[in-house]
C-alpha cells in the first residue's frame, strides 16, 4: 500500500532522473500576486509587444464554435500555406506545438541511449534538455569568449572539429537565445559542409523576421537541397505573438518529416493555433510593424543599456542580454519589486547575465528607469 518513503524518481528513466525541468519566465499574475502589485510589464520571453495580428485572432476566435471537434490532424491548410511561403511540397513541413515540440519530435526519432547530440555552451535551453530526456550523451563545444565579434556566440569551428559519425543530431540556433548572436551564411554553409549527411543538422531559426535584414545573415530554408540532413525550425511564438497558442513548424527532407510524423502526437496543434497562424502569416504588415518597431526599440534600449554602463551584447532577436554584475540577483529582485520583469540567464552559463525582451517604447523606458534606479542602489 502507500509508501510514503518510495522513491519514485529512480524509477524514471536515467535521463529523465537527471533532468532540470525548463524555467520559464515569471507568469505576469504570479508576480501580481506574489508582490500586490498593480502594474506589471514583462520582459521576460520574447514575446511581441504588439501582441497578435488582429486576423489571427478572428481565425481563432471563429474555431471555438467548433471546439468539439479535433482539429485536422494533418494540418492541410496551414502546412499548404508554410509550404507556399518557402516554396516546398507540404511533405517537407511538420507542425509542432511550438517549436520546442519539433526539437522533441528530432529527439524522439533520432536519439537514444548512447547515441549524441552536439551544441554550442550557452546554446537556447531546449536542447540539452530534450538530449537528456532521451538519455543521449550531450557534446557540448565551447563557444566563443566575451571578447569576441559574437560574444559567447556559437563557435563552428569548433564544432565542424569535433563532429563525426558518431553525432546523430547538431543543434544550432540562428540567432542563438539567450546570447542574441548569430552566424553568417558563409560560416553557416562551410559547417554544414562538414556535418556528415548521417547526422541530422537543425538550425533552429525562431528569430527569422527579426534577423531577416541584417546583411549575411541567411535563410536556411533555402538550402534544403543542398542537404538533405537539414532540419529547419520556425516558430509562431516569436514574432507571430502567438507563443500562447503553441505552432511552429521544421522544414526537412521528406523522409526526415515521416519520421517526425510518426512519433508527433496526432492533435499536437489545436484548431484555433492552425487556424491563427495561417492567418498571421498572411498578415504581412503585422509582421513588417512589429520587425520595424523592434528594430527601432532594440536600438533604444541597447543605447540605454550602454548609458547605464551595461552594454548588452550584439543582438538580432528581439532581446538584449546584459552583464548586470555579481550583484545580478539583487538587481533582478528590485526590479520585480517595481514591477518589470525580466529573465536572468544564470542557468545558461552565463552568471549575472540578464537577458531583456524588447518592448513597446513606453515598457523599454519604464524597465530602463527601474534598472537605473537598481543600479544606484549597488554602486
Ligand atoms: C522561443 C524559442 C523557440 C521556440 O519556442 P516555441 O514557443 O516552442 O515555438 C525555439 N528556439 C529558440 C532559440 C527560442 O528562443
Amino acid at each position: 500500500m502507500a509508501n510514503e518513503s518510495f522513491d519514485f524518481i529512480q524509477l524514471a528513466t536515467p535521463g529523465v532522473q537527471g533532468l532540470a525541468p525548463y524555467e520559464p519566465g515569471k507568469p505576469i499574475d504570479e508576480l501580481r500576486r506574489e508582490y500586490g502589485l498593480e502594474r506589471v510589464i514583462k520582459l521576460a520571453s520574447n514575446e511581441n509587444p504588439l501582441g497578435p495580428s488582429p486576423r489571427a485572432q478572428e481565425a481563432a476566435a471563429a474555431m471555438l464554435s467548433e471546439a468539439h471537434r479535433y482539429p485536422d490532424g494533418n494540418g492541410f491548410e496551414l502546412k499548404a500555406a508554410i509550404a507556399e511561403r518557402h516554396g516546398v511540397g507540404p511533405e517537407r513541413v511538420t507542425l509542432g506545438n511550438g517549436s520546442n515540440d519539433v526539437l522533441a519530435l528530432v529527439a524522439m526519432a533520432f536519439l537514444e541511449p548512447g547515441r549524441k547530440a552536439m551544441f554550442s555552451e550557452h546554446a537556447f535551453a531546449v536542447y540539452p534538455i530534450v538530449t537528456q530526456a532521451a538519455g543521449a550523451e550531450a557534446i557540448v563545444t565551447p563557444a566563443f569568449g566575451p571578447e569576441a565579434a559574437q560574444p559567447h556566440g556559437h563557435d563552428l569551428a569548433a564544432m565542424a572539429e569535433l563532429i563525426d559519425e558518431s553525432v546523430a543530431v547538431v543543434f544550432v540556433a540562428n540567432p542563438n537565445n539567450p546570447t542574441g548572436t548569430w552566424l553568417e551564411e558563409l560560416e553557416l554553409r562551410s559547417f554544414l559542409d562538414r556535418v556528415p549527411v548521417s547526422t541530422i543538422a537543425v538550425v533552429d531559426e525562431a528569430y527569422f523576421e527579426y534577423a531577416a535584414s541584417e546583411s549575411g545573415y541567411p535563410d536556411a530554408s533555402k538550402w534544403l537541397d543542398d542537404y538533405p540532413n537539414l532540419v529547419v525550425t520556425r516558430s509562431f511564438s516569436k514574432v507571430h505573438g502567438l507563443g500562447g497558442l503553441r505552432v511552429g513548424y521544421a522544414l526537412s527532407h521528406p523522409q526526415v518529416g515521416d519520421l517526425l510524423n510518426r512519433v508527433r502526437q496526432p492533435f499536437n496543434c489545436s484548431a484555433p493555433a492552425q487556424a491563427a497562424a495561417a492567418a498571421s502569416l498572411a498578415d504581412k504588415e503585422h509582421i513588417e510593424r512589429s520587425v520595424s518597431l523592434n528594430d527601432e526599440q532594440r536600438d533604444v534600449l541597447a543605447r540605454g543599456l550602454a548609458e547605464l554602463g551595461v552594454a548588452a551584447l550584439p543582438s538580432v532577436g528581439n532581446f538584449l542580454t546584459f552583464d548586470a554584475g555579481d550583484k545580478a540577483a539583487q538587481i533582478n529582485e528590485g526590479l520585480l519589486r517595481s514591477g518589470v520583469i525580466v529573465r536572468p540567464v544564470d542557468a545558461y552559463g552565463l552568471p549575472g547575465h540578464i537577458r531583456v525582451t524588447v518592448g513597446t517604447p513606453a515598457e523599454n523606458r519604464t524597465f530602463l528607469a527601474a534598472l537605473a534606479e537598481q543600479l544606484k542602489g549597488v554602486r
